[in-house]
């Protein structure tokens, strides 16, 4: 790709290019095995994607990263009277889950640089819910917001003490790793999303939850199939359906073959924004650990305030480079979750004054494996002049 090339926020076509023929093979044999349904190619990519996990990890294809969340929560039985701690930070669906399911969010604030959750926040809020006595603490997720592992160690000792669950929304972060263990073997359950976008993504809808629990595993199999027991006509739980598409299991498949090359190339051009942009006062996501390696769903940085981003976005679009806002509007400011917010702490929850301040202050620049150094300077040379204009 050549730097007079358009340069886009995320590049799912040029990947294409490169699996066409695979993917034609592997569409092509699912239309003529019909199998659409549970076909092999689930099985297949799960064992795959155990694989690439290690450590004894089990996966369970299912509908999508939503429903992944939705399954392990349901697997773990949530329901009214129980609270889900989560950052007030992050996509509408972490927060989503716990209210169809009837049970509490209580939005945690984030770290300024990690984006990810604030430990300290959590430990506050949970005692808070504790001494009030009406709802039970049952489950932190933590996010790896943008591809950058969640502080797992720390949340892990949180939930072992606390008694709580530690599920992993790792939807925008598969490939990653902490201490040189990849996201999915450390939370209790780990949520992936294959939305066409994501570090592996179908075209389509998709999902899977990881686990290390052999039995968890099979509920979650279960779970996804209307909570069927060992036949077909056997009804166990309330279940839903949320199984993987076959087809969409294929295209993964295909996809699989780039992955790591993909992986590396996110990179190598995270830490190339990192280092072109080190001198310049705009702000960039930093692990708290010297042991976590980001997968890079997004390369998102940090403005003085909204003005400057707003201008600095007028500035690269002007320049045709686009940019996006992940998320504008912290959760507990949604009016669909305001309410939830409002009455989970009685006595008043403190304030989250990071996500606010995030959600006016981020913007995201172009991130996909087949971004040039080319493109990648001229980015950051537009970026920093809009920032000084
Ligand atoms: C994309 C995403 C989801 C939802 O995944 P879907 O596959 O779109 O349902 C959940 N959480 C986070 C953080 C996400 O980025």
């Amino acid at each position: 790709m050549t730097d007079s090339a358009r340069i886009a926020l995320f590049d799912i076509q040029a990947q294409q290019a490169l699996i066409r023929a695979d993917l034609d093979r592997r569409i092509a044999a699912v239309l003529d095995h019909g199998r659409y349904i549970n076909g092999p190619e689930v099985e297949e990519l799960e064992g795959r994607l155990a694989a690439f996990c290690g450590q004894g990890v089990h996966c369970v294809g299912v509908s999508s990263g939503t429903d992944a969340l939705q399954i392990a929560m349901m697997a773990e039985g949530i329901g009214p009277g129980d609270a889900v701690f989560l950052p007030a930070f992050t996509y509408t669906a972490t927060a989503e889950v716990p209210l169809v399911l009837g049970a509490t969010p209580v939005f945690v604030d984030v770290e300024e640089t990690s984006f990810n959750l604030d430990l300290a926040d959590l430990e506050r809020r949970v005692a808070l819910i504790r001494a009030e006595g009406r709802l039970r603490p049952r489950v932190v997720v933590g996010v790896d917001l943008f591809g950058l592992p969640a502080d797992w160690p720390a949340i892990l000792d949180i939930c072992r003490r606390e008694g709580m669950f530690a599920l992993d929304d790792a939807a925008q972060a598969f490939g990653a790793a902490l201490d040189g263990v990849r996201l999915g073997a450390w939370a209790d359950a780990t949520a992936l999303s294959f939305y066409p976008t994501k570090t592996l993504g179908c075209y389509g809808d998709g999902g899977a939850l990881l686990t290390r629990s052999a039995e968890r595993a099979e509920l979650y199999r279960s779970l996804r199939t209307h909570g069927e027991g060992t036949t077909r006509y056997e009804v166990l739980r309330t279940g839903m359906n949320g199984r993987l598409d076959t087809i969409q299991a294929a295209v993964l498949l295909a996809k699989l073959r780039l992955f790591e090359d993909e992986l590396a190339a996110r990179g190598r051009i995270g830490a190339l924004y990192d280092s072109l942009l080190k001198e310049s006062g705009i702000g960039v996501q930093a692990a708290r650990s010297a042991g976590a390696v980001n997968a890079r769903g997004l390369y998102t940085v940090r403005l003085r305030d909204r003005a400057e981003r707003d201008r600095v976005a007028a500035a690269l679009k002007a320049q045709g480079i686009p940019t996006g806002i992940y998320y504008p509007r912290p959760l507990h400011r949604q009016p669909a979750y305001a309410e939830a917010h409002r009455t989970a702490i009685a006595g008043g929850a403190p304030p989250l004054p990071v996500s606010e301040a995030l959600a006016e202050r981020v913007l995201s620049l172009p991130m996909h494996p087949y971004l040039s150094t080319a493109q990648v300077e001229r980015i950051c040379a537009m970026l920093i002049a809009a920032t000084r204009g």
